[in-house]
C-alpha cells in the first residue's frame, strides 16, 4: 500500500519571504561591498528591538552564540539551573562557558521549566537561571522573577521559540537580564541563520556586541575572550524581509492549531500542551499528549506509523538533557524529574508550518483517528 502522503510532508518548513525583495536588497548589499554587520544589520536590529519591545537588540550568528556571550557578559560563576526538557542548546552554552547545568523538572501541563523545582536546586553555588519558552509557550517568567530577584541570580531566557510569543499580552523579549531568539530555518523568523540577543540592559547589549567581535571593541587589545558571531548583511536582509509577514505567520500558526486541536480533541487519550489565558504561544512547535491506556497504542507506535505513512514527525525532547551523553558527566542521569520524563515519552510534534495546507491538517488528523477507531465504524 502507498503512504497517505505520496511527498512527504515535513514536520516543519521555512516560509519565505518575497523573492524579488530579498534579490534587491542582495544587489544593494554586493554593490556596497559591505558583506557583514553593517547597515542591514543595523537596520535588522533596530526592527527586532521594537517588535520585541525591548531597549536594544544584538543580532549574532545563532541563539547558542548569544547565549554563550550573554552568560560571558555576565560573568557568571559555578552553576546554571536548567531545564532538562530543552534543545540541548540551551546547556551546550552553559558548558562552553565552563559553568555546570543543573536540570531541573517542567511543569507538567505547560512543559516549560517549573519554578518550584528550581527554587530546590538554588544553592550557594547557583549564579543563574536559564527558562525556556517550550514550542513558544511562555515560561512562568513572574515566577521565576521572583525567585531571582529573591536569591539575586540573573535569569536568561533562551527564547529560541519565541518570535511571536506573548507573556499576558506583551511580547518576549525584555524580561530577565536577556532573551536570545533563533533565527535558524526551523523557527518562525529565520535570517538562515542567525540570533538576536534582547535586553534592555544597555551595558549588557555593549558587552554582548564586543563580544560578538572576538571581545575586541576595536583597539586589537580585547579585554575577555569573545567569538565571531557576527551577522552577515544577507541574513539582516533576509531577516528583514520575513519581518513584515512574521505577525500574519503567527497568527496562521494559532488559527492552524485550532483545527488540530478541534480534529484531535474528540480522541480519547490525545491532550495539549497548557497555553496560560492571556499568554500567545508562537507555536513553533505543535505537540501532542499521548496516554497509552486511552488512546490504544503508546507514543512510539504512533511516532512509527505516521513516519511510514510520509508524515514528518518528531520527539520533541526525547532524550531529555539529563539523560543525553553530553551531559552524563554532570551526574544527573538518574535525577528524578518524573514531569520531564513522562512529557517527553508521551509527546509527539506534528506537522506545523505558517504556510501549511489546511487539508494536510485534516488528513493526518482523519489517519490519527482512524489508528484509534482501527476499523470500527466512527
Ligand atoms: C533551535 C534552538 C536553539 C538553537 O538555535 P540556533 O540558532 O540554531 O543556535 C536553542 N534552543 C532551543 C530551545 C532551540 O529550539
Amino acid at each position: 500500500m502507498s503512504p497517505i502522503f505520496k511527498k512527504p510532508i515535513p514536520i516543519t518548513m521555512p516560509t519565505m519571504p518575497s523573492v524579488s525583495a530579498v534579490k534587491k536588497m542582495y544587489d544593494s548589499i554586493l554593490r556596497s561591498g559591505m558583506i557583514t554587520n553593517a547597515a542591514k544589520v543595523r537596520e535588522f536590529e533596530a526592527k527586532t528591538a521594537e517588535y520585541l519591545g525591548a531597549k536594544h537588540a544584538v543580532a549574532v550568528s545563532s541563539c547558542t552564540s548569544g547565549l554563550m556571550l550573554i552568560m560571558k557578559a555576565l560573568e557568571l560563576k559555578g552553576e546554571v539551573i536548567v531545564p532538562s526538557f530543552t534543545f540541548h542548546a540551551t546547556a551546550h552554552a552553559v558548558v562552553w562557558n565552563n559553568l555546570k547545568p543543573v536540570f531541573v523538572d517542567c511543569d507538567r501541563d505547560t512543559y516549560n521549566i517549573d519554578p518550584e523545582s528550581v527554587e530546590k536546586e538554588v544553592t550557594s553555588r547557583t549564579s543563574a537561571i536559564i527558562g525556556v519558552h517550550v514550542f513558544g509557550n511562555p515560561s512562568d517568567i513572574g515566577a521565576l522573577e521572583r525567585i531571582a530577584r529573591k536569591n539575586r541570580l540573573k535569569l536568561i531566557f533562551d527564547a529560541a521559540h519565541g518570535f511571536g510569543t506573548r507573556y499576558r499580552g506583551k511580547s518576549v523579549g525584555g524580561f530577565g537580564d536577556a532573551e536570545s531568539f533563533s533565527l535558524s530555518p526551523t523557527k518562525l523568523l529565520t535570517s538562515a541563520e542567525g540570533g538576536i540577543v534582547a535586553t534592555n540592559d544597555l551595558h549588557l547589549a555593549e558587552k554582548v556586541r564586543v563580544g560578538r567581535n572576538y571581545g575586541d571593541s576595536g583597539d586589537y587589545n580585547p579585554e575577555f575572550s569573545g567569538l565571531n558571531s557576527r551577522m552577515t548583511e544577507f541574513s539582516a536582509a533576509l531577516g528583514i524581509e520575513s519581518l513584515k509577514s512574521l505577525e500574519k505567520n503567527v497568527l496562521r500558526r494559532n488559527r492552524m492549531v485550532r483545527l488540530y486541536k478541534d480534529m484531535l480533541s474528540e480522541i480519547p487519550g490525545i491532550s495539549f500542551q497548557k497555553i496560560e489565558k492571556n499568554d500567545r504561544s508562537s507555536y513553533k512547535d505543535f505537540s501532542i499528549f499521548i496516554e497509552e491506556d486511552k488512546f490504544g497504542m503508546g507514543r512510539d507506535r504512533l511516532y512509527a506509523l505516521l513516519a511510514a505513512e510520509n508524515i514528518g514527525v518528531r520527539k520533541y525532547f526525547y532524550p531529555p538533557l539529563h539523560r543525553q551523553k553530553a551531559f552524563l558527566k554532570f551526574g544527573q542521569m538518574d535525577k528524578y524529574l518524573p514531569n520531564t520524563d513522562l512529557v517527553s515519552l508521551s509527546s509527539i510534534s506534528l506537522p506545523l508550518y505558517s504556510h501549511i495546507k489546511i487539508s494536510d491538517i485534516k488528513k493526518i488528523c482523519d489517519f490519527i483517528k482512524k489508528l484509534h477507531y482501527g476499523n470500527k465504524v466512527i
